[in-house]
């Protein structure tokens, strides 16, 4: 089966095919650094990690060239820094870090480009001297502003009428634009805020241009796919649309436009500045990566999602029952000495087929679809586990192919006796091993009161042990 993406501009799903099935190009915009993100936040990061993944997996690991950008030259950075009295790159490089560090712990693959704003300056300065040259902007005391009415197609993407997007853009119409629409490329900085050097006087970029430059200078145009939040569409893309088009003088930007619905809670958008926001770094103290990542990809990503505590319980209860499969079925082929390492592949490929798991994914990326795909693995493994006499190939293969296709999503990538100990913390798991080590130590030696009392010990930690033949693994007990 072909994979098919909805592309925002056509207002359609169409099969995709890239440009150059060698050099596959996305463009995602990314964060601006002066605050932990918000779980929203990280909605696109995983929505268009899975769709990185599932490109690698067609065109091959080394031929998926994926960019998401860092903003890091933003009034907001510049308010923190002041605020706690540290340099700008202080910020910037203490929330990037934070920022990697929860997108890897939901298990996204880092871009193969992270570009900065701070690092792209010469190639913006550059793309505004084009777009000066090319017609497309003018300067206007200190200012560099993009002429709207230079591009016909300005609207196309969000298929606003012009009075529209003027009323949208919310810009105060300052004296020197020729036309309401008109947006900034550049401007001067205000007094104590970084400035770069530049044809028109020292300033700083607007905000889109220094998108389409990063896209210009780290992967060329016309890209295969742009993505980003749906609240993106106008005028972040649109604008950088109408630069990328003008500058380099070509008629396609983005060959597909995705855009990810919102995160919500209760009726309203999470945001920032509404102020009702769960963090992705506060959330990860409490649940496991997967398990935000699952609640994150539970419902089809052009779709609202419902941002809720049973939503995340939900995840870790489906996750659970996955983890609990592979546990039991490991236990159950080591009791009956079978090898579960070296499953025909052929027959995974077969199995993988007959799931439609991938067909799931390649339609649009249908996750929900996806998941129900991981339970029919599921459920087939166990059906074959279940029989008197397991046909074992056939439980290695289903095995493995249920794998494959988690692991594709990011998910299974825990070792599974490990992913129950995960609500222990590294002191409990010390004082639990010391217990079973004292255990078998008292049961070796045959002193039965001994491994009784530790028994008990081990129950009132809510710690279930289970003997098997290569010793003793554990759990930390559903709550209920
Ligand atoms: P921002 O830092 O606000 O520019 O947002 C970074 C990315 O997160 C953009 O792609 C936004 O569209 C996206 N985003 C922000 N809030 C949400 C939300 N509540 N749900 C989904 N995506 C969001
Ligand atoms: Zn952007």
């Amino acid at each position: 089966m072909a994979l098919s993406l909805y592309d925002t501009m056509t207002r359609s799903t169409r099969a995709f095919v890239p440009r150059d099935p060698e050099r596959v190009t996305m463009y995602v915009c990314g964060p601006t650094v002066y605050n932990f993100a918000h779980i929203g936040n990280f909605r696109p990061v995983v929505v268009f990690d899975l769709l990185f993944r599932v490109l690698r997996d067609r065109f091959g690991e080394d031929a998926v060239l994926y960019a998401a950008n860092v903003t890091d030259v933003d009034d907001k950075i510049n308010r923190k820094a002041a605020d706690e009295g540290v340099p700008i790159s202080t910020i910037t490089n203490r929330y990037l870090e934070a920022y990697n560090a929860d997108a890897a712990a939901l298990g996204a693959l880092r871009p193969t480009f992270q570009p900065k704003v701070t690092e792209t300056m010469d190639a913006i300065v550059a793309m505004i001297g084009r777009l000066i040259e090319n017609g497309a902007a003018y300067a206007a005391e200190g200012h560099v502003l993009f002429d709207t009415q230079a591009f016909p197609d300005y609207g196309k993407l969000s298929g606003q009428p012009m009075d529209q997007m003027i009323a949208g853009a919310r810009v105060d119409v300052a004296p020197y634009k020729r036309h309401p629409a008109d947006f900034v490329l550049w401007k001067p900085s205000k007094e104590n805020e970084p400035e770069w050097e530049s044809p028109w006087g020292p300033g700083r970029p607007g905000w889109h241009i220094e998108c389409s430059a990063m896209i210009e200078q780290v992967l060329g145009l016309p890209i295969d796919i742009h993505g980003g939040g749906e609240d993106l569409k106008f005028p972040h893309h649109e604008n950088e649309m109408a630069q990328g088009c003008c500058a380099d003088k070509v008629d396609t930007y983005a060959r597909w436009w995705l855009h990810n619905g919102f995160l919500k809670l209760g009726e309203e958008k999470m945001s920032k500045s509404l102020g009702n926001v769960a963090l992705a770094h506060d959330l990860l103290q409490s649940y496991p990566g997967e398990a935000i990542r699952w609640a994150l990809l539970a419902g089809h990503y052009r779709a609202p999602l419902e941002w809720n505590g049973e939503l995340i319980e939900q995840a870790k209860r489906a996750l659970d029952r996955l983890y609990q499969l592979l546990v039991d079925v490991g236990r159950v082929a080591r009791d009956n000495g079978e090898d579960l390492a070296n499953p025909h592949a052929a027959e995974v490929t077969d199995h993988l087929r007959a799931s439609g798991f991938m067909a799931a994914l390649e339609d649009d990326l249908n996750t929900p679809q996806a998941f129900a795909c991981l339970f029919a693995l599921l459920n087939g493994v166990r059906a074959e586990l279940m029989k008197s006499q397991p046909n074992w190939d056939s439980v290695a293969s289903q095995r493995a192919a249920l794998l494959q296709a988690a692991n594709l999503m990011g998910f299974l990538e825990a070792d599974p006796n490990a992913w129950f100990q995960g609500a222990a913390d590294d002191d409990l798991k010390t004082r639990v091993e010391a217990l079973i080590a004292a255990r078998a130590a008292a049961r070796a030696a045959k002193d039965w009161p001994e491994a009784d009392r530790i028994r008990v010990q081990l129950a009132a930690l809510n710690v279930e042990v289970m003997d098997g033949p290569t010793g003793a693994t554990w759990r930390i007990r559903e709550q209920v």
